[in-house]
């Protein structure tokens, strides 16, 4: 069950590690290395051979078919279709406030600037699903993507139920907005994306979660298309004192432990009767939990507690650590949040469990891992939107600045760039 660290040991075990763990991942790279340069070289041969090798069969087409979308519908309960209505109505609603208009930023007569927001074109969006399956990530990617004009969303998702996908993929494909939907995982499936096939067009970007192998295959196609960000074990700091509720927060830290053997889950807190309690409820809880044997391996290997002697010590190691998830379950506490510098996305007090987050609420769960939200940020309306500048300056304008460019070019020896400005002042001189 988790284990107590003093903060010096926190720091050294979960924080300083955070770069050796990553070169562990080397022999998953070299396979990835290989099925994407196939892909690239021999297209579907290469994509066949490998969907066989990894999932076992291969469907006769590659993309869900319009009957078998409408199919879908038939095939689910009505209450799930609500649900999945409702949350995708709150996803929208939080992600159409994140969307950005071009705008001017200089208006007069003799200098115009500004910037153009445009959609990416077509976006690929990878919904896992090796060992489960999760509508709510076809929600979270497709939503924002669709509210940001993306011209054609295509999904890929490993075909789990032998030639089909789990009709509630579908289903909340059609409500998220999705164009197409292909039944292929893995590394295969990001190969197709990036490089295309013969029946595939390649997209401009690719987002979503996966495992390992998806990840790195991620990693080694950007560059040639987007990428949103490599997606570690998922993560929940929670910072609370005696007054929290330590069923509560036992429930928070397997809801993030029955994800994965390799997810983390870290308690910050400055009293030891909580911390005890909390230990207690961990071990009741997890009795009847389906997934019992992953959460406690999670628990017992990839977890940690840690007394702390103040709460502003809590967030000081929560700041390094930087977690996909953090719960501050202390009262008021919406006055905390200015104390939050690294963090993916923080739950406040003592009923927003991070499980209303990745299900419901509004916001993204697509979100940084490993460290990551020191520098970048969770899936948003941006990820799905370029920025491009523009500029005009009038004949006066440019004779203004021309003696100011030409010094700078001049200091680079880069003459051509001076001539540019030269030629146009001497024109205007001759006119
Ligand atoms: P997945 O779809 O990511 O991976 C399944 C694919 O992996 C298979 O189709 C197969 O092609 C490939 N594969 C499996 N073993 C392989 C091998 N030995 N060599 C080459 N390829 C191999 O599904 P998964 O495995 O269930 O993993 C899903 C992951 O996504 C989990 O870690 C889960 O926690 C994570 N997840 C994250 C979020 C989030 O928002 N952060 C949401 C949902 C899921």
């Amino acid at each position: 069950m988790i284990r107590n660290y003093s903060p010096e040991q926190f720091i050294n075990n979960f924080i300083q590690c955070r770069y050796k763990e990553k070169s562990m991942q080397e022999e998953i790279v070299n396979i990835a290395k290989e099925v994407i340069k196939s892909i690239r070289l021999n297209g579907e041969e290469a994509l066949k051979e490998y969907v066989k090798k990894f999932d076992g069969i291969v469907p006769k087409q590659w993309e869900v078919t319009k009957e078998e979308r409408e199919l879908a519908w038939k095939n689910i309960s009505n209450e799930i279709v609500v649900t999945l209505k409702k949350a995708a109505k709150n996803i929208k609603e939080f992600h159409k406030k994140q969307l950005q208009q071009s705008r001017f930023m200089d208006l007069s007569e003799d200098i115009i600037s500004g910037q153009l927001f445009r959609p990416i074109e077509r976006v690929g969006i990878y919904v896992p699903g090796g060992t489960a399956c999760y509508p709510s990530t076809v929600l979270m990617n497709a939503i924002p993507a669709s509210l940001a004009g993306v011209e054609e969303i295509i999904m890929t998702t490993p075909a789990r139920m032998g030639e089909r996908i789990s009709p509630i993929l579908s289903v909340a494909a059609d409500i998220a907005g999705v164009d197409k939907i292909y039944k292929i995982g893995g590394i295969q499936a990001i190969a197709a994306l990036a490089y295309g096939t013969e029946t595939m067009q390649a997209v401009d970007k690719i987002v979503g979660p996966g495992n390992a192998y998806v990840a790195a295959a991620k990693s080694l196609v950007f560059g040639d298309v987007g990428i949103d960000m490599i997606a570690g074990p998922s993560e929940v700091a929670i910072i609370a004192d005696e007054n929290a509720n330590p069923t509560f927060i036992a429930a928070d830290l397997i809801a993030q432990a029955e994800h994965d053997v390799q997810a983390r889950t870290f308690l910050f807190t400055t009293s030891e009767k909580l911390l005890s309690e909390t230990k207690l409820e961990l071990i009741k809880q997890c009795e009847c939990l389906p997934r019992r044997e992953i959460a406690e391996k999670s628990l017992e290997f990839q977890s940690a507690s840690v007394i702390v002697d103040s709460i502003d010590m809590a967030f000081d190691l929560v700041n390094q650590l930087a977690p996909e998830h953090l719960e501050i379950q202390l009262d008021q506490p919406l006055t905390y949040l200015n104390k939050v510098k690294n963090a993916g996305s923080v739950f406040l007090g003592y009923h927003t469990p991070e499980a209303l987050g990745d299900y419901f609420a509004g916001p993204n769960h697509v979100l940084p891992t490993g460290g990551t939200a020191r520098f970048s940020s969770g899936l948003s309306v941006d990820d799905f939107m370029k920025k491009t500048t523009f500029l005009y300056y009038s004949k006066a304008a440019l004779e203004n600045a021309s003696k100011d460019v030409v010094t700078l070019a001049n200091q680079e020896k880069l003459a051509g760039h001076a001539r540019a400005v030269q030629v146009r002042i001497q024109e205007n001189k001759q006119m």
